[in-house]
Order: C-alpha cells, then sequence, then structure tokens
C-alpha cells in the first residue's frame, strides 16, 4: 500500500520533470500544492525524500528558459519551491546542481517592475541563501545591489516585496563574505537609515516584520569584525538604543527588542577588565622550584595576540571546569580501556612510608585500660551530655566553659583542670605549631594532649604577643545612638566613642561577647575568635567577620526559588549599554580596591563602603557606575588567574529602601544557577544584633549573561577562556547605616570548622563516643588540617567487646577540597553532629563503624577565599593519582592513611568525598563502575566477563529514601577520563574501595520531592549530612553481617520496611521525569553565536508569507496566471483521479480531499 503511494508520488514528481505539457504540469503543480498546503512538514520532508526539491529544480529551469517565461507555470512553481527548498537541509547545493541560481536571479532582473513575479522570485532566492556556499555566489553575482535597490528609498509601496527583499537580504548577510561586500559598498549604514525610517513610520506597529527583518541584516552583517567597527562608526549603538526605548512596553514588539539587545551586546567595544592584571592579588612562595599554576592544557596558542576583538569569537567554547559541569562530550570522556577501570593496587610510594600513618590509628592499638576508672563524677558528666537533646539541638553552655574561657585559657593549669568533672571534656586542643614538624603524631597521645594545649596557649601568646590585638571585630554600624542603644542600653556612660564616632572595637568584642546569648546551636564567639586568631593567611587578616563571629541561626522557614521576571535580563543589558550611550552618567569612582587601597575613595558621600580582607573573604575591587550601582571584581584563586565565582565581603553605609544594583563582572562559568531560581545570601549585623542572627537568600532580578569584557591573551599567559560573565542583582538592605555581608552561598570559614569540633568534642558524651582530633598534617600556608576518628566507645575492656571494637570496618569521608563549595562543610557539619550526638541510632552507628574524617581538605583555600585551588594554584581534586607531599600535603596524606588502611587489611567500606555543585539542583551521588561505563560508552568488550559487585548502588538507592534532597535519578556511576585523578575515581581504583562517591549538592535549591521548588538552606544541608549517616547504617544492616544484638537494636530503633516504602511512595511519584539538566534559559545569555534562537528557521513564518499574499492577490486581476492555473488544475484534476468513480458526484469534494485519497500514506489519517 505504501509503496503504491510512493510510486504515485513518484509518478508525478518525474512526469513533471518530463512532460512539455502545461496543462499536466499545471495539474501537477496543483496536487502538489494542495498536497503540501495541508498537514505538517513531515509531508514535505516526504517529498524531499522522494526527489522533489530536484524535479521542481528541473521544471522551474524548464519553465524559465521558455521565451517569453510563462508565469502561470512559473509562480506556483516558485511557490513550491519557497516552501519545499526551506525544509530541504541540501536545497542550497541541489539548485547549484541544477545551475539554478543564475536563473532566479535573472528572473527577478526581469521582473524589478512587476512586483507579484518578483515577490515570488524573492522568496527562492531567500530560501537558496540559507545555504552559505549559495549565498555567496549569489553575493558575487549582484544579489545583494538588486535587493537593496528593492528596499531603498523608504516607500510603503509593495510592502509584501520590500518585505521579501529584506529577508532575502538577511539570509544572503549570513555570509561573512557578502558582509563584507555589504560593508563595502556603505550598505550599512543605509541599512540603518532604513531601519530608523521604518521605526519613525510605523507608528501602529504594522510592520513589524519589516523593521526585524533590517535588524537580522544588521545582526548578521556584524557577525564579522569589520561590520562591528563600521556599525559604531554609524552610531548604530546610539541609534538602536534609542529606538528600542519607544518599543520596551509593548511586548508586541518582543522579536524587535530581543534582536536589538542581541546587536547591542555584540557590538558593544569589548575591553579588558578593569584590573592592571587579571592574576590574583595573593601570590604564595611555593617551596622547591615548583612553578605556580601550570598552564592549563590546550591553553598555549589557542591564545593570539589581541584576539579579544576577533571574529574568532564563534569558538566553542570549552568550560574545563570539570566535576562541576556537564560536558556536551561526556559520552567521549568515559574511559573505555578495560585495564584503566580495573582495580590497580599499585603504591604511588615507598611501602615504608605508610608505617608513619599507623600513629593516625590509636584507636587499633587502644587497650581501654581507663574504662575501669568509672566515678560519680563521671557518671553525672554523662547525665549532663545525655541531656543535650538529638539535633537540631541547642548547645547549652555550662557556665564554666563559656563564660569565662579566659580565665581558662589563661590561669588554668593542667592540674586545675585534671579532676573537675564538669570541666574534664573542655580541652581545645592546641597543637603545637613547632613540635608537629618533628613529629605530627606525638601530641595525639591523649594524656598529654591537654597539658600541650595550656602550654601552647600560653608559648602561642608569648610568642606573638601582638597579635591577638591585632584581631579585632570589624566596626559596628556608626550610628552610635543605635548601636548603644541595642548593646548596651543601661550603662549607657560607659561608651565613649572615639571622636570619629567609632567605638574601641575591643570595648565592643567584649560587650558583645556578654550580649550573645549562646543560643546558636553548636556556636561560640570565644570559641571562634580563639581559633581564628591562629590562623595564617597569606594577606594576615586583622579583621573578623561580624557573621562568622557571632553566627548563623538558619531562619524556621525556606525560600522558594527566585521567579525570574520577564525581561529582566534585556533591561539589565540595556542598562549597561547606557554606560556607552550616555557616559556622562557613569560616576567610575573606585570605592574599594585590595591591590591599591590607597587609590580608592572608601567613605566618600553617597557611597558605599566595601570591605573583603577576612577569612574566606573575596572582593577585589568595587567601581561605582551609577548612584546606587556597583561594579565588582572577584579575585582569582591565590596564584592563579582565573576561578572566579566565589565571593564574599561586607558592605555598609547605605541607605534605606533604595534598590542597589550589583554586578559581580569577572565571572567564569558559562551559566549559573543564578538564571534557574538561586539567590545568593545575606547578613546583616542589626538584623543579628535584633535576635535575627542569620544567612537569608537575598537579591532579586538576579540573572548572569555574557558581558563585554575580555581577557587579554597579551597580557596574561595561560588563561583559558576568554570570555567573562555578569552575575547582576539587586538589593534592598533592611536598614540604613546596617553593616551587611553579601556571599555567594553560606560561608563556613576554616575558623568555623575548627571551634565547630572544639564544641563537638566538649560536647560529646566521652562514655561513649570515642573522638580523636589529630593532625593530618601541615598545608603549605602553616595551617593544621585535622583528622577525626569517631566511633562508639568499646561496652567494656572485656576481650570480645574490644575485638567487636577493632573489626569495625571504616569509613572514609572528606570534603571542602573545593573552598568555594561551602555547602560540602554544611553538610559535613551536619554529618559530625550527628555522628557525635546522643541519638540513639548514632549510637549504633557508632558501633557499626569506625569513622575516618578530614572535614576540610583545604583549609588554606578556604581561608584565602579560593573558590577551587589550593595555595600551589591546583585543583586539589585532579592531585589524587600522584600528589606531591610538598605541594598537596593533605591530599598527599589523606591517600597515604588510605594506603595504610589497605595494607593492614581494613580498606573502608564507603569512602565519601563531599562537594557543592554549581549547575545542577538537588543532593545526588557520583560513584563508579565498569560496566555502566562501558555501556554508556558503547563498547563492544564482552561486559559478561567482567564481574562487578553492583553493591556501589545500594547507598544511593538508600539516600533516595531517607534523605529528601536526594534524587537517584541524578546520580551517575560513569567513570570519565578527565576525572581520572579525582579521589572517587582514585579510592575505587587504587584502594578498591567499590563504594567511592562524590556527594554534590545543590547550591541552588530541589526540583524533586518534599523540597521541590525550594532553595537549600543551611538546615537542609545539614539534614543530608546526618540522612547521610541513617543511609549508612541501613547499608551496614543490609549488607554486612551484624550480630544479633545489633539487630535487636536496629530493629527497635528503625522500623526498616516502613521507613523505606513510605519515602519510595513519595519518591517514586516525583521522579519519573527527572531532567539532568536545565531548559534553555528563557533569554540567551550568549550572543557571540550566529544562534537560530531569533526564530529565523521557523518555517511557518515563510509558509504564511506566501499564503497571505495569496490569498491578497486572488482576489485581484493582477495574478491571472494563478487563477488560471487554478482552473485548470481542478478541471485537469476532475478528468484525472475520478475516471474511476462510478458517479461524478465527487467534483463536489473539496479537493484536497480528492487528492489526499490517492497519498493518504503520508499520515496515518487524511483529514
Ligand atoms: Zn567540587
Amino acid at each position: 500500500m505504501a509503496e503504491q503511494e510512493a510510486s504515485g508520488l513518484q509518478v508525478l514528481l518525474s512526469t513533471l520533470q518530463t512532460s512539455r505539457d502545461k496543462d499536466v504540469i499545471l495539474n501537477i503543480l496543483s496536487v502538489l500544492t494542495d498536497l503540501l498546503s495541508l498537514g505538517t512538514g513531515q509531508r514535505i520532508h516526504y517529498v524531499i525524500s522522494k526527489g522533489g526539491s530536484e524535479a521542481l529544480l528541473q521544471a522551474f529551469t524548464a519553465a524559465a528558459r521558455t521565451e517569453p517565461p510563462d508565469h502561470s507555470t512559473l509562480l506556483p512553481l516558485l511557490r513550491l519551491l519557497a516552501r519545499v527548498g526551506q525544509r530541504d537541509r541540501k536545497f542550497g547545493l541541489k539548485v547549484q546542481k541544477a545551475e539554478a541560481t543564475d536563473i532566479i536571479l535573472s528572473l527577478a532582473r526581469r521582473n524589478l517592475g512587476h512586483h507579484l513575479h518578483l515577490t515570488h522570485c524573492l522568496w527562492v532566492l531567500r530560501v537558496c541563501a540559507s545555504n552559505v556556499t549559495t549565498g555567496t555566489t549569489l553575493g558575487i553575482n549582484g544579489a545583494m545591489e538588486l535587493l537593496f535597490k528593492v528596499i531603498t528609498p523608504y516607500s510603503k509601496r509593495n510592502v509584501r516585496t520590500v518585505r521579501a527583499a529584506i529577508e532575502a537580504l538577511a539570509a544572503l548577510l549570513k555570509s561573512k563574505s557578502n558582509s563584507r561586500r555589504a560593508v563595502n559598498r556603505g550598505y550599512l549604514g543605509g541599512l540603518l537609515r532604513l531601519y530608523q525610517d521604518w521605526h519613525h513610520n510605523d507608528v501602529s506597529n504594522n510592520y513589524i516584520y519589516i523593521r526585524r527583518g533590517l535588524l537580522l541584516c544588521l545582526k548578521h552583517i556584524t557577525n564579522i569584525q569589520l561590520g562591528r567597527e563600521t556599525f559604531l562608526g554609524s552610531r548604530g549603538m546610539e541609534i538602536l538604543f534609542t529606538s528600542v526605548q519607544d518599543c520596551l512596553s509593548c511586548k508586541n514588539l518582543d522579536p524587535i527588542i530581543t534582536t536589538v539587545t542581541q546587536i547591542l551586546r555584540k557590538c558593544y567595544p569589548k575591553e579588558p577588565l578593569p584590573v592592571a592584571t587579571v592574576r590574583s592579588s595573593y601570590s604564595f612562595p611555593l617551596p622547591g622550584n615548583a612553578r605556580a599554576e601550570p598552564l592549563c592544557e590546550g591553553s598555549e596558542g589557542k591564545w593570539l595576540k589581541g584576539d579579544y576583538e576577533s571574529d574568532g569569537e564563534e569558538e566553542a567554547e570549552k568550560d574545563l571546569d570539570n566535576e562541576d559541569v556537564e560536558s556536551k562530550e561526556e559520552d567521549y570522556d568515559l574511559e573505555t580501556d578495560v585495564n584503566k577501570l580495573r582495580s590497580r593496587p599499585v603504591l604511588d610510594r615507598p611501602e615504608e612510608e605508610l608505617g608513619q600513618y599507623e600513629a593516625m590509628c590509636p584507636e587499633l592499638s587502644h587497650n581501654f585500660q581507663e574504662l575501669e576508672s568509672d566515678s560519680e563524677e563521671e557518671k553525672s558528666l554523662e547525665d549532663r551530655t545525655e541531656s543535650l537533646p538529638f539535633m537540631p539541638s541547642h548547645f547549652i553552655p555550662s557556665a564554666t566553659s563559656v563564660k569565662h574561657p579566659n580565665y581558662r585559657w589563661r590561669n588554668q593549669s593542667v592540674t586545675e583542670m585534671g579532676p573537675d568533672p564538669g570541666q574534664k571534656d573542655f580541652k581545645v586542643p592546641l597543637q603545637s605549631w613547632t613540635k608537629r614538624d618533628r613529629c605530627r603524631w606525638d601530641q595525639t597521645d591523649e594524656k598529654t594532649d591537654i597539658a600541650e594545649a595550656a602550654q601552647d596557649a600560653d608559648y602561642y601568646e608569648e610568642e606573638d604577643p601582638a597579635r591577638s590585638h591585632v584581631l579585632a571585630l570589624r566596626p559596628l554600624p556608626k550610628d552610635a545612638a543605635w548601636y548603644k542603644k541595642m548593646i548596651y542600653p543601661e550603662c549607657e556612660a560607659l561608651i565613649n566613642p572615639s571622636p570619629g564616632g567609632r567605638l574601641e572595637s575591643s570595648d565592643i568584642e567584649t560587650h558583645l561577647l556578654e550580649k550573645h546569648q549562646g543560643d546558636i546551636p553548636f556556636h561560640s564567639p570565644r570559641f571562634y575568635i580563639a581559633r581564628a586568631k591562629r590562623v595564617k593567611s597569606i594577606p594576615d587578616y586583622r579583621d573578623l567577620s561580624f557573621p562568622d563571629f557571632w553566627g548563623h541561626q538558619p531562619p524556621p522557614y525556606s525560600k522558594p526559588m527566585l521567579e525570574r521576571k520577564y525581561g529582566v535580563q534585556r533591561d539589565k543589558v540595556l542598562d549597561d549599554v547606557r554606560r556607552l550611550i550616555q557616559p556622562g552618567d557613569v560616576i567610575g569612582r573606585i570605592v574599594f580596591d585590595l591591590d591599591e587601597p590607597s587609590h580608592s575613595s572608601p567613605g566618600a558621600p553617597g557611597c558605599l563602603t566595601f570591605f573583603s580582607k577576612f577569612e574566606s573573604g573575596n572582593l577585589r575591587k568595587a567601581i561605582q557606575v551609577r548612584e546606587f550601582e556597583y561594579d565588582l571584581i572577584i579575585n582569582a584563586d591565590v596564584n592563579s588567574n582565573q576561578h572566579h565565582q566565589w565571593f564574599y565581603f561586607e558592605v555598609r553605609d547605605m541607605k534605606l529602601a533604595v534598590p542597589y544594583r550589583f554586578n559581580i563582572i569577572n565571572c567564569e562559568k558559562f551559566n549559573s544557577q543564578f538564571n534557574y531560581g538561586m539567590q545568593l545570601v545575606m547578613y546583616s549585623v542589626k538584623e543579628a544584633l535584633q535576635g535575627r542572627p542569620c544567612w537569608l537568600r537575598a537579591g532579586h532580578d538576579s540573572c548572569y549573561y555574557k558581558n563585554h569584557y575580555r581577557c587579554s591573551a597579551a597580557a596574561e599567559e595561560g588563561v583559558r577562556g576568554k570570555f567573562y560573565y555578569t552575575l547582576t542583582f539587586s538589593i534592598k538592605f533592611p536598614h540604613k547605616d546596617d553593616v551587611c555581608y553579601l556571599a555567594y552561598h553560606y560561608p563556613y570559614t576554616y575558623s568555623t570548622m575548627m571551634s565547630h569540633l572544639d564544641i563537638l568534642e566538649q560536647n560529646r558524651n566521652p562514655k561513649k563516643v570515642y573522638w580523636r582530633q589529630q593532625t593530618l598534617c601541615q598545608t603549605l600556608g602553616g595551617n593544621l588540617c585535622p583528622l577525626l576518628t569517631i566511633t562508639a566507645m568499646p561496652e567494656s575492656k572485656k576481650r570480645d567487646d574490644l575485638e567487636q571494637f577493632y573489626n569495625r570496618p571504616y569509613v572514609f569521608l572528606v570534603a571542602r577540597v573545593h573552598p568555594g563549595e561551602s555547602n560540602a562543610s554544611w553538610v559535613m557539619k551536619g554529618t559530625l553532629e550527628f555522628l557525635v550526638s546522643s541519638d540513639p541510632i548514632a549510637d549504633l552507628l557508632r558501633k557499626c563503624f569506625i569513622f575516618k574524617i578530614v572535614p576540610m581538605l583545604n583549609p588554606d583555600g578556604v581561608i584565602n577565599g579560593n573558590h577551587r585551588c589550593s595555595l600551589s594554584g591546583d585543583d586539589l581534586n585532579r592531585q589524587w593519582l600522584t600528589p606531591s607531599s610538598q605541594l598537596h600535603p593533605t591530599i598527599y596524606h589523606t591517600k597515604g592513611l588510605l594506603y595504610y588502611l589497605r595494607s593492614i587489611g581494613r580498606a573502608p567500606l564507603v569512602f565519601c568525598d563531599y562537594h557543592g555543585h554549581s549547575q545542577k539542583k538537588n543532593v545526588f551521588l557520583y560513584g563508579c563502575s565498569i560496566k555502566e561505563t562501558l555501556w554508556q560508552a558503547g563498547c563492544m568488550v564482552d561486559t559478561s566477563v567482567i564481574t562487578e559487585d553492583v553493591g556501589y548502588r545500594t547507598l544511593p538507592k538508600i539516600l533516595d529514601k531517607v534523605a529528601p534532597a536526594f534524587v537517584m535519578n541524578s546520580c551517575s556511576f560513569l567513570v570519565e577520563k578527565s576525572r581520572e585523578s579525582t579521589a572517587r575515581v582514585v579510592v575505587w581504583k587504587e584502594m578498591g574501595v567499590l563504594r567511592s562517591y562524590t556527594m554534590e549538592s545543590t547550591y541552588c535549591g530541589c526540583s524533586h520531592g518534599l523540597y521541590k521548588g525550594l532553595q537549600l538552606g543551611t538546615q537542609e544541608l545539614e539534614e543530608t549530612g546526618s540522612k547521610f549517616c541513617l543511609g549508612l547504617l541501613i547499608l551496614h544492616l543490609k549488607s554486612l553481617p551484624c550480630s544479633e544484638k545489633v539487630m535487636a537494636q536496629a530493629t527497635l530503633l528503625l522500623d526498616l520496611e516502613e521507613e523505606i516504602t513510605d519515602r519510595a511512595q513519595r519518591s517514586c511519584s516525583n521522579s519519573s521525569l527527572e531532567t539532568d539538566d536545565e531548559p534553555p534559559c528563557v533569554e540567551e545569555i550568549d550572543y557571540s553565536t550566529d544562534s537560530y534562537s531569533d526564530g529565523e528557521e521557523d518555517f511557518s513564518e515563510l509558509d504564511q508569507e506566501i499564503q497571505e499574499c495569496l490569498s491578497c492577490v486572488e482576489g485581484e486581476t493582477e495574478d491571472e496566471g494563478a487563477t488560471m492555473g487554478q482552473t485548470c488544475s481542478s478541471k485537469a484534476l476532475r478528468g484525472l483521479y475520478t475516471s474511476s468513480q462510478p458517479t461524478s458526484n465527487s467534483t463536489a469534494l473539496p479537493l484536497c480531499s480528492t487528492a489526499l485519497g490517492v497519498y493518504s500514506g503520508f499520515e496515518s489519517s487524511p483529514l
């Protein structure tokens, strides 16, 4: 049946090519016209597949050669060619093959005076030009001159023809040589004038398509540099910018506004960033002769001098920022070498080196003699600790521990501390800076560490007595009256503001500490200060940021993702362009400059004051652009000239109720969750002092787009990309003259972590929780990288209990290798708090595992405000294959410890590295599987011979059920070549750890589950950390042999089945339609490529144009041929196709249905 129909069409097409009979040809054309005017593009594609284009072209060249040309045949042919041609990807080639380009062109020339005929020719010209080669040929043969003659000067006569000509011209200008020709002939200026004429005269917006057609011409011409230069020289920016202002209020004019915005963005003159160098303000001399930041692969040679102005802009961008970015070429990145995928237990160092790590497993040699020494005091201590409620619990400081730590720090001797039960657990494990180098582990001996802590504290203060005065809290809001009222209404007399209106910071600190309620869970400002004083930073911080000192308490509600306001990006871009058009409005005052503090003018009247020189702070420069608008530049990672993403800074001296606009102008990622509902976070000091100390999602009108700044290749060697992006947002501050902090994500500093560990250690129940904090190593910057061991104390020192203790499997957790991923630290915070908590599940979990945890793998990066790297300028999560003991000590020793565990047959059951993901929503795991990788890569390897334990899937499946933010469908178990040196892949391959994962948490929010539509807060992140622990317990119960006792306890605690099915029901209802990637952004963020986003590929437009033209002329007598053709074909059709029918009443049927009866094979149903 289908074959019959196909042959029916083929007969028609071949008759069309061979017949000389005009009636037959007209009939066939009419049938084809009817056929294609119904139904969809699918039908036309079918005709194309059967050689329709070629047949029509052949008939066309034959008809055009007759003298005089027979327009009754030519017009339907041209219409069909236009409709078929625009859908035929190879049409341009077919036109050339049929040698039809010249014929169309000369036919158009002959019909310059006959607008209907001309319009038909122009349609086909336009379609031909969609092939660049054909377009170029047409350009060489004078097509543009012809078209220009048709469209100029401005006239509203024959608008159909003008429209067709403009659209054909736009198509021709896609060819770069045509664009060059057009510029050289002065057409660009002509097009601009014409656009202005149409814009001014089209008051009631009847000719939007003509105006947009002209804009498309300009858009294509300005794809070449000569075009952009000429456009600027012809005042194109001013003309388009001014004209578009009249259009903004009218939604019908969106196509015009969009195209104008694209042109303006593209032509905005490129500039280097307004900094002396993009290299980080901070540099760090590396040990030995190591080179700072090796050149990125492929970066050399890609960089031509001054090429940020070249035509090369269309180059595809490649983001090398691997773990965070889904590469489009993902599948090509898969590791397909089975030998490389197989476990490869090879040591990267001499075996004797492993011996040193024995000291990092004190739990394996501890004899627990102290278990006998139960005393009444300790019982009471236990009671106290037990009474701490389970998370989210509030830290209840004991009277002695928090109120007077200074007393304790300075005056208490070891013997005084020893016997006091209420204080025994208060040990700030200050470790020796000098001893560490001699022997890293000896201070971990539990019996000496209290003593050492005290000694160190003394020693430390002797060493640098000035330092404690140097580090001071940032001054409070300058409004002294408000401050007095807030802080100490009761003793105003005590306050003597200095002449400058600022209060002595030491006084403030003292008073603040008195005021602090100590009600923020697991936070103590005193501990924070104590820890922060010991931090070693490159800029040698002298200031404490208020939020880190005071603490953050998550608000009781979650914030939904920000809805994107219609046209927000367009408005921002036009506002940016205004700087060029109205330069007089631009203030351009540098108000903050990390490199040249003397060059900035902070505190100038009417402008904000910025600051960022504190732990994790990152702001390099702030420029006041307009009264309430600032351009901000963030600092590159230390010893690097890239990785701009993380920011954290202070801003003060704001006015009330004014929306301030901030633009971070040197972002690098090609897209951002800021385009998909994410907000930054803000902390207000006044709010905090009024009892609301929290980081809140803030900012509106957020968007993220490519800007006009380029990295000058000549100035900066080895830069990986040359584009910059703007993150823009507006903020109304909650108070006048407040001090606020803005950050990319909830900050979590190194000192926050260290003081958190102090508090955890203090609050754990030492009878139940085995806790050891040791130092894994010293970082390059001289900071200590802590290593934790957490498990349950043995039940007793009986042999069986000790055996059980020693034989618990290990779980190894690490976090924050990427400093900008503070979300990872919040997840880790949740894990740690759960692990030491008195929750019975935690208790059981501790009995099942020994946890080894490195909570911050990159302390230096976190301290110095880096986003991605360590002080060596290396991404530490790309160093796991061959870490350097000198340059990557934290990785080197973490790997060493893992090697050691494996060497004693104790490789961990689970390894997990906590990260943050900037491009995706939800929380999910990356794991490793040989089979899944080979399948995904489409490898023909016989995977049946590769045996693989699918146990790697169990934990993510459990988490999908128990952790509300977790989404199984977002997980991936593929092994990519580009990730071969990440923790996950190396631990899997070299240590043979089946369950080796990266856990990614979004910066934004969830698209599934309980938190769908909400942005994640610290509470949800912490919950993820504790639920991860719950997941581990369930994994243990499912996969490992358990003692009856454990099983019984577990059954009591967890109604496992119910828990799992309950969550399963919730999750299966919403996880069925998981899409990994975001839908394309509503507004294009990239304007450099000649994208199809402007609807040029919308076939229906030309179809409609043809249809409108036809219906319009059918009533007129002008097109005699067409009317005649119609009559003819109907008559002929009756003869052709109704002969087999018994009666002739089928003539009453509409023509098309008769025809369709023959060709119903095109679609399932003809009508
Ligand atoms: Zn990461």
